[in-house]
């Protein structure tokens, strides 16, 4: 939870930065450099890096060459993880060593994607009618490319950063998996991504026909949990049918879940966010969001009913995503079993979760049981150098795009690095149409112009952090 202290700052940065100094910046990088991002982005898009049948190791491979070609000494180059097909690559740029580092983060595996489900072949990299097409443009490689990129600009300019600027780019992200990727180097080698703060993805511009409405910065999000539902029978020939039934127990329990809602409220984040959603939005709900920013339980419903994003930033939220049940077409079933994913708002407790589920569903041969150990990470502090950063290169870059703090729905790496002690913001500077997110989905895609501007701020926006002191 945030103290009131930090939420009053917090209100004062989202007043649009005005009074920044211009910053040197050209609006975008030059000629040169996009190509080169362009061609690492597209190297990486083609690699198949699907979490369960790709591998990662190319692409750290492909990296590590792109770096050892710029004269990054293989000493400060790693590869490895916990599987030789699953590598991650981490890189250091040396600083003056003034300060505690910047750690850049990125995964490069992806979400499976078949070729019969797309339009397009989705590893390969193709532009299109201002589109950037391929699994993984837009999570997490065009990130990944933009890191290896701007780091080999950096050396070719001679910049001299008060910190080392580390990059990791990581496995199995998409897996959700506690064994590789961040949590591997966390627990193995934690020297070589250690860091004061870090940036990752989970933060992204977020434009409505063609405008661009906010430049959004994760602090938190909501963490996961998956629930195991289990009803066991002894069963018996189904020409006899009684009533304690396993599936039925389970259905009429799923069917009580179906109706249920966790409590809706806000937080210090999700307030922020509110608050600058109802400056932005011009339709009839630009009120009830407002009310909603002051806490109004009387304007929530109607907010949570507007939009499913609106109504997972403002409760715990719990669904029936797998079942399974019964063994032969003509016995009576001896198990019927559900998963149950919730995605849990940073406040509420996994007991919390666990009773209430227990509860809704009423039945005490529902057994509910946890399937995984859960990551629950505080939000990160909302650092005053870390906002004026971000607002500062926003404002130069896009005047009068406001930078807003947000808590987001799915799960990030930024959450095993905040457990850690690694506070850490998901910020992009790419912006996507709010309305044709294709992260995970079918013919992913990311446009040309956002990918290039991404580059730019990101580029500018490590320099910033890398350089100010405070
Ligand atoms: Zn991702």
């Amino acid at each position: 939870m945030l103290t009131a202290k930090k939420c009053s700052v917090l209100r004062l940065l989202l007043i649009p930065f005005l009074c920044a100094a211009p910053l040197s910046a050209q609006s975008m990088r030059p000629e040169a450099e996009k190509q080169l991002a362009r061609a690492i982005y597209k190297e990486f898009v083609e690699i198949q890096s699907g979490y369960t049948t790709g591998a990662t190791t190319p692409v750290a491979q492909a990296a590590a060459a792109r770096l050892r070609a710029a004269g990054f000494p293989e000493s400060d180059i790693f590869v490895g993880g916990a599987n030789p097909k699953k590598a991650n690559l981490v890189v250091r740029y040396h600083g003056t060593g003034a300060r505690k580092p910047l750690l850049l983060l990125a995964h490069t595996d992806v979400v499976e994607a078949k070729r019969e489900d797309w339009t397009l072949d989705p590893f390969q990299f193709i532009e299109r009618d201002g589109f950037f097409y391929g699994r993984g443009t837009g999570d997490d490689k065009a990130q990944a490319a933009i890191w290896i990129a701007n780091l080999i600009r950096y050396k070719q300019e001679g910049f001299r950063p008060d910190r080392d600027i580390i990059v990791a780019l990581t496995a199995d992200e998409e897996g959700g998996g506690p064994y590789n990727g961040v949590t591997w180097l966390l627990k193995n080698h934690r020297d070589l991504i250690d860091a004061e703060l870090a940036l990752n993805e989970g933060g992204w511009g977020e434009s409505a026909g063609g405008k661009k409405i906010s430049n959004d910065l994760q602090v938190s999000e909501k963490y996961v949990v998956n629930f195991r539902l289990e009803v066991r029978n002894k069963g018996g020939h189904s020409s006899l049918p009684v009533p304690d039934n396993a599936i039925y127990h389970l259905a009429c329990a799923l069917e009580r879940l179906a109706h249920f809602g966790f409590p809706l409220k806000t937080n210090e984040v999700t307030a922020a966010y509110f608050r600058q959603m109802a400056k932005l939005e011009a339709g009839p709900l630009k009120e009830d969001l407002a009310k909603v920013a002051e806490g109004s339980q009387e304007a929530m419903p109607r907010v949570a009913a507007a939009s499913p994003a609106w109504n997972a930033t403002l409760r715990t939220t719990c669904v029936a995503t797998q079942l399974e049940g019964g063994h032969a077409m003509n016995a009576l079933p001896q198990l019927a079993a559900a998963t149950v994913n919730c995605r849990v708002l940073p406040e509420d407790s996994v007991e919390y979760v666990q009773s209430t589920l227990q509860r809704v569903l009423a039945d005490d041969q529902v057994t509910v049981k946890i399937i995984h150990d859960v990551t629950k990470a505080p939000a990160s502090a909302l650092r005053p150098d870390v906002l004026n950063a971000v607002s500062r290169v926003t404002d130069t870059l896009w005047p009068g795009v406001p930078v807003v703090p947000t808590m987001v729905m799915g799960a990030t790496d930024g959450a095993y690095l905040r457990a850690a002690g690694i506070p850490t913001y998901g910020v992009q500077g790419i912006f996507m149409d709010r309305d044709d997110i294709r992260f995970h989905g079918r013919d992913e895609r990311l446009s040309v112009q956002s990918f290039y501007e991404g580059q730019t701020f990101l580029y500018e926006l490590v320099k910033v952090l890398s350089k100010t002191g405070d």
